[in-house]
């Protein structure tokens, strides 16, 4: 029988509702793990072992008093350390937030408590979000589970590493450019990025509100699309939320992609695209039609200016958001104030922000600027709504598009992090589809050298149900899933 912590979602709710273990017990089996295997990965900020046992107690006392359970009932869960948790502190992996302790919960928190999940702790990520490597992080970097030296992608670094090195079951990341899929890439591990709207961003820390979204993480394909099917659906408390109707994405899991039309869009695999990730997943793409799917390359042009709109509007908006951390309404404060107000404000962002944090927020307010407006940020905003219409004429012709979701393996942990620009490089076949607020799913697709990589399943807007079914197709024809990490 498969380790405690290495069992999926869907296999551990039906064991402990047959009383085959206990959520006690399972809880703390994965509390087991973390506490073997976090010195050498680091995944989390904060662990709530107390919180959790008390919860698995109260799930193992509704099995026995024959009470209804909740569709997570018992599941460990880890959470990216920008989403709200009432009562537990929510640090953004910022010293700006390193004391903030939330009076509320996210609706997507406020969900999985309702369906009997268990919070095992917050994940470590690049602080605010602005990173693709987690070693932004004021906490320090997470190291990839697959080989200790690297990286674990990025921002959701400590969701991925968590999943993939069986310290949780399931983990929420929050992707504003592609930080649920890069990681879930660089960690051998499924991630999705909603379309934009269909989960509540309430309780999400801002980076860049027209881009961020709230995904799932998981070792498998179902227990993706059983986490989306509990935290989607619309939230009168998000102005932005989608008015779709709640569905259960699990429904849709048929292996089979006969007759559909696949287009490999050529730009995403552009220079600097690694030799072994392209052929690696051009035989994912080969795969498919084997199974039964037609497959074509073609071209959308826009795609070249996506990596440069997205950085313009992203660092934009986050100067913008991340006003609101002066140290007197927010966030980290210096020992008491000598000077005036701009004095002592300078000097709580200059101390409570770090170096990659600043120089967003300065590059931001640059492009807002007077003068400036025009030329970048306007500029940017008129590239962002010809991609979305280039992905519209795209989508007449195929019903899904493919391509690698890193352009690059996982690389060593401080090889890039002097040089921002290779840095932001690595996020090219990613942020396009958060530009156009199309629904992605980065899945398993083989190794190079022992090390992970993922290819994207890119599908229009709210057709979650194609995407997840094109990737368990995949999934069901292809070994990665059963593969796992050299951790002892
Ligand atoms: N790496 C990208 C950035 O730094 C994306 C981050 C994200 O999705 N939060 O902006």
């Amino acid at each position: 029988m498969t380790k405690l912590h290495a069992t999926t979602a869907k296999e551990l709710v039906e064991r402990i509702r047959n009383k085959e273990v206990t959520a006690e017990e399972y809880v703390l089996s994965v509390f087991e793990r973390i506490h073997r295997l976090e010195d050498s990965i680091h995944a989390f900020v904060t662990v709530t072992k107390e919180k959790a046992i008390e919860k698995a107690r109260e799930i193992d006392k509704k099995i026995s008093e024959g009470k209804p359970l909740g569709r997570l009932a018992g599941v460990a869960i880890a959470v990216k350390d920008n989403i709200c948790t009432k009562d537990t502190r929510t640090t953004c992996s910022s010293k700006m937030l390193e004391s903030f302790v939330p009076p509320y919960d996210a609706t997507v928190i406020e969900r999985i408590k309702k369906e009997d999940g268990i919070i095992i702790g917050k994940t470590n990520m690049d602080e605010f979000a602005m990173g693709t490597s987690t070693e932004t992080s004021y906490f320090g970097p997470t190291h990839n589970p697959w080989n200790l030296s690297r990286v674990p992608g990025g921002s959701s670094g400590g969701s991925a590493a968590a999943i993939a090195a069986g310290e949780a079951t399931l983990a929420l990341g929050a992707d504003t450019g592609g930080s649920i899929r890069c990681p879930a890439s660089y960690c051998s591990v499924v991630g999705v990025k909603p379309t934009y709207g269909l989960v509540s961003r309430y309780g999400l820390i801002a980076y860049a509100n027209s881009l961020d979204q709230i995904g799932p993480m998981a070792r498998n394909v179902y227990d993706c699309a059983l986490f989306l099917s509990i935290i989607a659906g619309h939230d009168p408390s998000d102005s932005t939320s989608a008015k779709a109707a709640k569905r259960d994405y699990t429904k849709f899991l048929k292996s089979s992609v006969e007759g559909l039309k696949i287009g490999v869009p050529e730009e995403l695999f552009g220079e600097g695209t690694s030799g072994n990730v392209e052929k690696q997943v051009w035989a994912g793409v080969h795969k498919l039609e084997e199974l039964g799917a037609s497959c074509k390359v073609t071209s959308i042009p826009s795609l070249d200016y996506a990596l440069a709109a997205y950085y313009i509007i992203a660092m934009s908006e986050a100067s913008s958001n991340l006003a609101r951390y002066d140290g007197l309404r927010y966030g980290y404060r210096t020992n008491r104030d000598n000077g005036d107000w701009s004095t002592v404000y300078s000097k709580n962002r200059r101390i409570g922000f770090g170096a990659e944090v600043r120089r967003r927020i300065i590059l931001g307010t640059y492009a807002l600027s007077t003068g400036y407006y025009d030329k970048y940020y306007l500029k940017a905003l008129k590239i962002r709504t010809i991609i979305r219409r280039d992905f519209e004429k795209a989508f007449k012709e195929f019903n899904v598009l493919i391509s690698p979701t890193m352009p690059i393996p996982p690389f060593k942990i401080g090889e890039k992090i002097q040089d921002p620009l290779a840095l932001y490089m690595c996020d090219v076949d990613t942020v396009s589809m958060n530009l156009a607020g199309l629904p992605t799913i980065s899945v398993p697709c083989g190794f190079t050298a022992g090390l992970p990589i993922g290819m994207q399943i890119i599908a229009p807007p709210l057709h979650e149900d194609l995407m997840l079914q094109v990737a368990y197709t995949f999934e069901q024809n292809t070994p990665y899933k059963n593969q796992k990490p050299p951790l002892k």
